[in-house]
């Protein structure tokens, strides 16, 4: 539904019946020009297409639509509260009843004796009259069309504040009606008909008229098909275009591993590799050999080894004479990723340097210097340091960790920072397949499935409160054998406090009962240094017992940690409740996730415990969670930088979405330009709507 773009522009304030109350109560949903009117779809839909004779409505039972002429139209006064009663009779001379108790003048006005009007509402009897309370009504006599009646009507997403400025749905449909009749030959339809003959998609225009006024259910069918394509479409339009551009890109030519990469794996490292661990290797080596720049994400639980291939990838650039970076979301997690390298790397002799916030600043610029000046081979940092543009000799391989993170507007900054850098991404977090080919769709993905053979899978259990000292002998059990432990609180927006509490009087209690171990406690309100003072005696084997109200800080490998208590966890969201178990089993010892939760709980709350217990596989659960929570949520709409889908559901409509990214890959293929005349009309939609957007970096004049 392309539109010459002045109309689409426009203040809705400019339309008839709009004024700044009215504009004001909408701009809170978002709806500031026409166009954001005309996407302001139908939340559901009533189905008016058949009209009922008074005699055969039946009290009580569903609502329905009569039509009748007006015979007396009353305001009475007496009685508690003074309302309109407005009487109809039909052909059949059977009357019925409406009352209003708001509105009173109003509705008076438009209803006038004589009048032909429609009614629609559910049917009681009062004293041997048929009535109904507030109906909805059109006024078939009166000037305009009788846009409530006889058709399927089109319901909107309401608020008090809507309602308070006197938007209804009733106002929403004869503002949009009047944009329709006044402006609607400005509308144009923004897909080329090709696409629209490939998929068989209704015109755009007709496709936008009908979600708003469908005539008929089939109708209606088509047009929300149309819109879901087209929004999908767009948004794997502005990837596939990213991705063309992406893959133009030259990219530093690694010429195939050399020693120390070799000496890693066969020396270095005390097991062999994972299928899944070899075949990401095998997708980074072909990538990076054939001069173009790599942009691969590897998917894969936490435990997979995605590290592994990231040390290999970072050896890989240095065996070429090239600097390798490895990013990570926290400082924390840097410090920990470069204890590991360490590790690694000083058999092999290769240099490597951290670079965090918290060093001193002689020594930021010592460390500085070492990646100018190429004594440091490979950096360990957080995302500051490719966001910071600090200078390196010559960097060839970025590898950014935990990219769940990283959205798609925060990549497109990163690959504008470094040309000719290959980029490795890496997520624990791992999507279901559609979503991935949407959050993800201008990177090849790679996903590593398995785990490392011998892994002991986490044992997961459900419990209550009374089970309470059941879990206590399986802590002291464990503490005994000199394992640690995690004791995880929710953290809920808005109500930390009461959260704290709890926490506070489940540490006390903790102690009580472990008098002989360190029980800390770590939330969200303390001071960072504090916090990671905490963390860092906890990953020493100083503290036993980890109390947490925050999970964020909690991305920490502690092998010996191998109990994961989780308190209230009916009121985790399933992803959270799988990164959290995928905080223990990470050393050779049997891990335990003790999951306690009340007994009170949603049937949605409950899905996600027993998809707990059912599986621990990462891709499982989170297919599982899309299915519970929508797609929108799972990514946090916000982090992954994709616009709100309006229409379209990832879950819901995987289908189209398929079909959409085929359409938008086909197009780049025809015309990665959009030069072409057939294609005017989309390239100005795309270029007005999506490419000035962050997300998009190949942008379109
Ligand atoms: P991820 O980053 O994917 O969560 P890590 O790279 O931290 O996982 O690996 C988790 C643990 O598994 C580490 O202790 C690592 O040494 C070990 N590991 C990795 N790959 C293998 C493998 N192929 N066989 C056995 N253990 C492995
Ligand atoms: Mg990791």
């Amino acid at each position: 539904m392309s539109f010459v773009s002045l109309m689409l522009d426009t203040d809705v304030t400019y339309l008839k019946g709009i004024g700044p109350r009215k504009a004001a109560a909408l701009s809170e949903h978002n709806v500031a020009t026409c166009l954001d009117l005309l996407q302001y779809y139908p939340r559901r839909y009533l189905d008016r297409t058949t009209v009922a004779t008074i005699r055969s409505v039946r009290a009580n039972a569903e609502a329905a639509t009569v039509i009748g002429t007006v015979r007396v139209r009353d305001i009475v006064r007496r009685g508690r509260r003074p309302r309109l009663e407005v009487i109809i009779e039909d052909a059949d001379g059977e009357r019925l009843k409406g009352v209003w108790f708001h509105g009173l003048e109003w509705i008076a006005r438009t209803l006038r004796i004589g009048d032909r009007v429609a009614f629609y509402a559910k049917v009681q009897r009062y004293g041997g009259m048929k009535s109904m309370t507030h109906p909805d009504f059109d006024n078939l006599d009166a000037d305009g069309p009788a846009l409530d009646t006889g058709r399927i009507l089109a319901l909107y997403r309401g608020s008090m504040k809507l309602q308070r400025a006197g938007v209804t749905s009733r106002t929403l449909r004869r503002t949009l009606y009047e944009l329709f009749r006044t402006r609607g030959t400005e509308l144009s339809d923004n897909l080329p008909d090709w696409i629209r003959e490939d998929h068989q998609l209704l015109d755009g225009r007709v496709a936008l008229r009908a979600i708003h006024f469908p005539r008929s259910h089939g109708e209606l069918e088509q047009a929300r098909h149309r819109l879901k394509f087209e929004e999908f479409f767009f948004l794997q339009l502005m990837l596939a275009l990213n991705r063309q551009h992406l893959r133009k890109r030259e990219g530093t030519l690694l010429s195939g591993p050399g020693e120390t990469y070799r000496r890693f794996l066969e020396e270095v490292l005390p097991f062999s590799l994972t299928r899944g661990q070899e075949g990401a290797l095998a997708a980074v080596l072909a990538d990076t050999a054939s001069g173009l720049q790599m942009n691969r994400l590897i998917q894969g639980d936490v435990g997979c080894g995605k590290t592994v291939v990231a040390v290999a990838a970072l050896l890989l650039a240095v065996d070429n004479g090239y600097q390798g970076a490895f990013m990570a979301p926290t400082e924390i997690l840097a410090e920990q990723h470069y204890g590991n390298l360490r590790r690694y790397f000083e058999p092999l002799s290769v240099e490597t340097r951290l670079l965090v916030g918290k060093q001193r600043k002689s020594q930021r610029q010592k460390i500085l210097a070492d990646v100018a000046e190429g004594r440091a081979q490979v950096v360990v940092g957080t995302h500051a340091v490719i966001q910071e543009g600090v200078a390196f000799r010559n960097l060839a391989m970025a590898v950014v960790d935990e990219q769940h993170r990283f959205g798609v507007l925060q990549r497109a900054g990163l690959y504008a920072k470094g040309s000719r850098v290959h980029m490795l991404l890496m997520t624990a977090t791992p999507i279901p397949r559609s979503l991935a080919l949407t959050v993800y769709g201008d990177l090849d993905v790679t996903a590593i499935r398995e785990l490392p053979a011998g892994r002991k899978t986490v044992r997961t259990r459900l419990c209550n409160e009374r089970q309470w000292p059941d879990m206590m002998a399986l802590l002291r059990r464990e503490l005994e054998a000199g394992h640690q432990a995690y004791v995880v609180y929710p953290l809920v927006e808005g109500s930390g406090k009461v959260d704290l509490k709890d926490a506070e009087s489940g540490l006390a209690s903790l102690r009580k009962e472990f008098p002989d171990f360190a029980v800390e406690l770590v939330h969200g309100r303390m001071r960072r240094s504090e916090k990671e003072a905490v963390m860092e005696r906890f990953k020493l084997g100083q503290v036993a017992v980890l109390v947490a109200t925050t999970v964020i800080e909690v991305g920490v490998d502690v092998p010996l940690a191998t109990v994961m208590v989780i308190e209230h966890a009916e009121r985790f969201g399933l992803s959270q409740l799988h990164q959290l178990r995928g905080r223990v089993g990470r050393g050779p010892d049997q891990s335990y996730c003790v999951l306690m939760a009340d007994y009170r709980r949603t049937r949605e709350a409950d899905q996600r415990l027993m998809a707990m217990l059912q599986t621990t596989d990462g891709f499982e659960i989170s297919e599982r969670d899309m299915k519970l929570r929508g797609a929108g949520d799972i990514i946090g709409t916000r982090q992954s930088g994709l616009p709100d889908f309006k229409i379209a559901d990832i879950v819901e409509d995987q289908d189209i979405l398929q079909a959409a990214r085929k359409a938008a890959t086909d197009l780049v293929r025809r015309d990665g330009a959009l030069r072409a005349p057939e294609h005017a009309s989309l390239r100005r939609f795309y270029r007005d709507h999506y490419s000035k957007g962050e997300g998009s970096f190949f942008r379109i004049g």
